[in-house]
């Protein structure tokens, strides 16, 4: 079950803007997301709400994973989001993993916009991480 999360409280994906004026609206299918970006986003918040069923609906059919455990303990600290061209972002997640240690990477995902005209979504096809590094304060 996904955490119930408050829509005034700031947006999990670091945008400044809180949940519910931010990727509230994509979790709830009343403002799907027009970008890739905000789908991005609205992906990462997912992740750190324990949103499974958002991340597997917006995850491309050939891509998709059959099931997906986001309840191992996992902690999202933050998102920091370089670039958004075309159909990939670049992003920088950070993470606590279930030991305690911090974690962070890097990834361009690439996205790609499905459907029928009038019906037309973005989906998430897959990322290459690069650059793979420790937290580091500051
Ligand atoms: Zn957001």
């Amino acid at each position: 079950m996904p955490l119930a999360y408050p829509p005034f409280k700031s947006c999990p994906c670091g945008s400044g803007r809180s949940y519910g004026a931010c990727c509230g609206p994509a979790h709830d299918g009343s403002r799907p997301p027009a970008t890739p970006e905000t789908l991005m986003r609205a992906r990462y918040t997912a992740y750190a709400l324990g949103n499974v069923a958002f991340v597997l609906n917006t995850w491309h059919l050939s891509t998709r994973p059959t099931t997906l455990d986001l309840n191992d303990g996992t902690r999202y600290l933050g998102l920091r989001v370089h670039a958004a061209a075309g159909n990939t972002v670049d992003f920088t997640a950070s993470l606590k993993l279930p030991g305690g240690e911090r974690y962070s990477f890097r990834e361009r995902s690439r996205f790609e916009e499905v459907g029928e005209l009038g019906g037309r979504a973005w989906v998430y096809v897959d990322g290459q991480q690069y650059g793979d590094e420790q937290e580091v304060e500051g």
